[in-house]
């Protein structure tokens, strides 16, 4: 939850907010679970939030607010929640193997000062000449004392592993963690959340070595038609296919990811809008050569069609500007007829 949305949930509005929001998602045939409250509070309480726009485009593009839509609005602009906990799990399992490590050190230096004095006594006593008995006892003494420390030590490095082996675990479920929280469940690319700080690296980058950078927009033609005719299941399984020639497609360091609904967006460093544009010919061409079967049914679905718009970083410009950019190209696209892709140099050169 935003903090803007947590103080408005305290204040003297919290219940008219709430209330609205039940009433939103009954009007819009959503069903009032925890989630998609969460999400309704915000959509009310901050519409002109990045999520709020997104939940606004949804609903005005007649989007069912499935389970898996609702997830991944929450993963995409509010993955603090479970992020916060995951990170305080891990800083109370930290602490504790922290504490098991401090333990150890110590008990392994009070059982090495403890041997230090038995040889120390040791050494003392034989500065006089001993009787045989005597020297029976004091060898005797010495065995036991190295023993006890080795038993120790093999205790003390037992606990050792342990610590370590739960920290390494500790460390790979936060990278999955990590990982989770920038990828986009459905399509498993990067989400929009990774796609903005990858766009930001980027674009530093490249005004850093004075080298290209590209950026293009890939929308899906005609899937609210798609949707509402085979359902979203078949949708969702579009939006696979379209993600898995991206995926396939575009290797490190180029960038492919869900931006949101059923647009795709991608990066291209060191790459000029010419090359880029040959690129995104042969995706276009390739997604829209198989004809797509309904799983359920077999129903013959037709091939998919993709619009695309691209743009080249121009000196300073920023990231924002550049998306804006590419926006217009992409709509330059939809206008002349869908299935096309438009650099929006070749545009502002016919303008
Ligand atoms: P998926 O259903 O999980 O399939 C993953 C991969 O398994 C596919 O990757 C493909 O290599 C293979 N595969 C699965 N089912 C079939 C099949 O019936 N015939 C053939 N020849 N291969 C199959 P691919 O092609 O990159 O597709 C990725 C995802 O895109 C699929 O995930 C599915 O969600 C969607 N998709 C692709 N083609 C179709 C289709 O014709 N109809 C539907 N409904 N979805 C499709």
């Amino acid at each position: 939850m935003t903090a803007e949305v947590e103080t408005t949930l305290r204040g003297p509005a919290a219940f008219t907010l709430a209330r609205q929001a039940l009433e939103a998602m009954e009007s819009a045939g959503v069903w009032p679970t925890p989630l998609n409250f969460e999400l309704w509070l915000h959509y009310l309480g901050e519409p002109d939030s990045p999520l709020g726009k997104e939940m606004k485009r949804l609903l005005d593009a007649g989007t069912p607010f499935t389970e898996d839509i609702s997830e991944m609005l929450l993963a995409e602009y509010l993955p603090r929640g479970r992020l916060n906990d995951e990170i305080r799990d891990a800083g109370v399992v930290l602490n504790r193997e922290l504490n098991t490590v401090a333990e150890v050190i110590a008990e392994a230096r009070s059982s090495q000062a403890a041997y230090g004095e038995t040889l120390a006594g040791a050494g003392a006593a034989m500065e006089t000449p001993l009787e045989p008995g005597d020297l029976k006892r004091l060898v005797g003494d010495l065995t036991t004392a190295t023993s006890r420390i080795h038993r120790e030590n093999a205790s003390l490095e037992k606990r050792l592993e342990a610590s370590t082996s739960e920290v390494a675990r500790l460390r790979e479920h936060l990278e999955q963690v990590r990982r989770d929280a920038m990828t986009d469940a459905l399509t498993n690319l990067a989400n929009r959340k990774a796609f903005d700080e990858e766009m930001t690296r980027a674009c530093e980058a490249a005004q850093q070595r004075k080298a290209p950078l590209t950026l293009a927009i890939l929308d899906i033609d005609n899937f609210k038609k798609f949707n509402d005719t085979w359902g979203h299941q078949t949708g969702d399984q579009v939006l696979r296919y379209v993600a898995s020639v991206l995926g396939r497609t575009l290797r490190a360091p180029r960038v492919a990811a869900r931006y949101g609904g059923e647009e795709f967006a991608m990066l291209f460093p060191g790459e000029t809008a010419p090359m880029v544009e040959a690129v995104l010919n042969s995706i276009r061409e390739e997604i829209g050569s198989r004809s797509l079967k309904r799983r359920s049914t077999n129903d013959d679905l037709g091939a998919v069609t993709v619009s695309i718009g691209l743009a080249q970083k121009q000196g300073d410009e920023s990231a924002l500007t550049l998306m804006g950019r590419a926006d217009e190209a992409l709509y330059a696209s939809k206008r002349a007829g869908r299935n096309r892709v438009t650099s929006a140099q070749k545009l502002a050169t016919a303008a």
